[in-house]
């Protein structure tokens, strides 16, 4: 075989997501849980081989979320290698030998500067990588956040012997990662196109193999803040007062309640048309499948469609203005290939945390491990979960705090 030619490295990834109910003012709390959390899922696998070689939490996984000022957030604001989060990763990474990504915030070393970032710590308990989030949502908008310079970014991650090659040996692999914060799946500031799929499409024309959001999502009960209507954010109120009296849950949900998902089964696919009453918050053990739907949505570029092999002439038509090539790709497109991704795998693996905070924001956790797999099925190509070319792993539920962990299988090129 010509050494020009890219074989394939089968990759077995081991997953491990922590959903946590953080709450301002107390990371304490916070981080007891974690604990506490991590310690029962090390009693279950430390007599398995299981054992991750990543561990992913939250976006602002131990200080909560609904910060309204600068000067109300700064005494939570931390140099990437230092504070609470850090201190916590590196312990995690150290107990399980794995890489640990955690979202917190950040202030530059000036101080002058806040950020919503997220860092990775290696196996050894060394910093390497921070990425600040790059859309911001209204909330990081209250504390002066500032969005990343320099925008998406992918780094390299290397793990050791989690790879073989086609004649079975055994390999370290280098997997190709990006960082997304939560409102980077969404379109810019809620006002590009939606077609525009701006992190999706860039991670395709990146080749991105690995793709990790820590995310402080909201569930579709959320009374929207900054919504001026007085009488409809009282209603909504109301309603989250009635669901939480109903599930029989303090007004901030659930802290404590750990479900702890090793080998559990993949998330039943469903259509988007037999999704939950949008506002009910209900069955707290099982996935927000409103929200699951609308992430893998969000990914659109990488599931396959039959129909892009008919569309991709005027889809391209797009990419083009005045001569100049404005993006390599459109809804997974690109000029010399009708669909970027096909016939390549990636791994997306979300970390959404749970909880409400204020009687108002109800996140909507439900944090979950996915395949991309790079195929096209006829009739299973729909814009949800049901569309057979993402395989959906497993998933939390929307409301307990909780670990999953799951190992993927999947090809790389090399
Ligand atoms: N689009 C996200 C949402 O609606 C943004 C939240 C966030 O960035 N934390 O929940």
């Amino acid at each position: 075989m010509s050494s020009l030619v890219k074989s394939n490295l089968a990759v077995n990834l081991k997953i491990a997501i922590v959903q946590l109910n953080s709450q301002i003012g107390q990371i304490q709390p916070a981080v007891g849980r974690t604990w506490e959390l991590l310690k029962k899922f090390n009693n279950r696998v430390s007599s398995t081989p299981k054992k991750p070689d990543i561990i992913i939490f939250p976006e602002f996984a131990l200080t909560g979320y609904n910060f309204h000022s600068r000067d109300q957030i700064l005494p939570y604001c931390c140099v990437p290698n230092k504070g609470p989060s850090y201190e916590l990763a590196c312990k995690v990474s150290s107990m399980f030998q794995c890489y640990t990504v955690i979202g917190y915030p950040e202030r530059t070393a000036a101080g002058d500067k806040l950020y919503n970032s997220a860092i990775v710590i290696n196996p050894q308990g060394e910093l390497v990588f921070n990425y600040r989030k790059s859309f911001l949502y209204q909330t990081d908008e209250e504390w002066d956040c500032l969005e990343n310079p320099q925008g998406f970014q992918t780094f390299p991650l290397s793990f050791k012997d989690i790879a073989r090659d086609q004649q079975g040996n055994v390999q370290d692999v280098t997997l190709k990662t990006s960082i997304g914060i939560c409102m980077d799946l969404s379109p810019y500031k809620f006002k590009a196109p939606f077609h525009d799929y701006e992190f999706a499409t860039y991670n395709v024309d990146q080749g991105t193999e690995l793709i990790i959001c820590p995310m402080a999502w909201l569930h579709s009960t959320s009374a929207i803040a900054g919504d001026d209507n007085e009488t409809e954010l009282q209603a909504s109120m109301d309603n989250i007062a009635k669901n939480c009296t109903r599930e029989n849950i303090p007004t901030v949900g659930t802290q404590g309640e750990f479900d702890i998902d090793i080998d559990g089964h993949e998330t039943p696919r469903l259509p988007r048309e037999d999704e939950d009453d949008r506002n009910l918050f209900r069955e707290l053990n099982k996935p927000d499948m409103c929200n699951v739907n609308y992430w893998l949505l969000r990914f659109l570029p990488f599931l396959g469609l039959k129909e892009r092999s008919e569309w991709s002439v005027a889809a391209l038509a797009k990419l083009i203005v005045r001569g100049r090539l404005l993006r390599s790709s459109y809804i997974g497109a690109a000029l010399d290939n009708y669909w970027s991704f096909k016939n390549k795998n990636a791994v997306l693996a979300i970390a959404n945390r749970c909880g409400i905070e204020e009687g108002k924001t109800v996140f909507a956790g439900s944090s979950g491990i996915y395949k991309f797999n790079g195929q096209e099925y006829e009739n299973h190509d729909s814009l949800d979960s049901t569309n057979f070319s993402v395989e959906l792993k497993g998933n939390l539920g929307k409301g307990n705090e909780g670990i999953i962990y799951r190992e993927v299988n999947f090809q790389v090129s090399r």
